[in-house]
């Protein structure tokens, strides 16, 4: 992807590597603390340890490479650009568009939706409105499933936005309670879901290609990571069966497929994945 190292800082990336999401305390159990401390003139807060005591600051002496600062710059721009179109988009439709967190972790965190861990996978909070991801994620995509590329990465993100505009556009709450009212149809819906937020990052990705952000192998990385993670493949190499009934996300060439489809029209439009006869 063309796209410049060091470039502008979003707003919306809230940077929590290192620190942890168990015993986190924060500034206001700190305060709590040093205020205790300060009243019973007792030291309380050496007594909690070093590690995990949320002061502000912390997490910054934390050692990053160069390679990872320059993947949490390509994070902060591809973020920040995804959700510039999206704003676009939701306004041609005459809609507003809140834009959503992405908070970039180590090993676990907290969310709205209860505890994340890395092992899970990148993933979309609606309750809090945040995405969350291990940047150990991408390694993983290029060592294990063998989806390596900048492009790849950039399509995990705007999937995972892509969640949060169906959460913006109310989609998500109706798929919940169609969920609740048919639990036998809950994977079969959960799999609509997540080829909508595959076809949605395939919306975003006609835009960069309009604007000539793409470089020459740039879709097929993509298209390469959208088939690493779909259910059969992972199936397969995790268990040697494919079962269907239990897919939650779709197969590697539905995956790919409604994320051309969202590439080739750019338009929301073209991303029903929830009418009959789809996926
Ligand atoms: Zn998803």
């Amino acid at each position: 992807m063309r796209w410049t190292p060091g470039g502008k800082r979003s707003a919306n990336l809230e940077d929590r590597r290192g620190v942890s999401g168990g015993a986190k305390l924060g500034l206001g159990g700190t305060l709590i603390l040093l205020a205790l401390s300060l009243v019973f003139g007792r030291d309380f807060l050496s007594q909690l340890g070093g590690e995990g005591v949320g002061l502000p600051g912390a997490q910054a002496e934390r050692a990053s490479s160069p390679e990872e600062d320059r993947l949490v710059d390509f994070v902060h721009f591809v973020l920040d650009d995804a959700q510039v179109v999206w704003a676009q988009e939701l306004r041609r439709k005459g809609q507003t568009y809140p834009e959503a967190k992405l908070v970039v972790f180590t090993d676990s965190v907290r969310s709205g939706c209860g505890f994340g861990e890395a092992a899970m996978g990148p993933f979309y909070c609606p309750a809090d409105q945040k995405a969350y991801i291990d940047l150990g994620f991408y390694r993983e995509l290029k060592a294990r499933f063998g989806a390596p590329g900048d492009f790849a990465q950039a399509y995990v993100l705007a999937h995972e936005i892509g969640h949060h505009v169906q959460t913006v556009l109310g989609i998500e709450r109706r798929v919940r309670q169609q969920q609740r009212a048919r639990p036998g149809e809950e994977n079969a819906l959960s799999v609509r879901m997540e080829l909508q937020a595959d076809c949605f990052a395939g919306v975003w990705a006609h835009s960069t290609a309009k604007r000539d952000l793409l470089e020459s192998g740039d879709v097929e990385e993509a298209l390469m990571a959208a088939s690493a993670i779909g259910d059969d493949r992972l199936q397969k190499s995790a268990t040697g069966k494919v079962n269907p009934e239990t897919w939650t996300h779709g197969s590697s060439a539905q995956r790919v497929a409604w994320f051309k489809r969202g590439m080739k029209g750019g338009r929301i439009e073209d991303c029903d994945t929830f009418a009959a006869g789809a996926p």
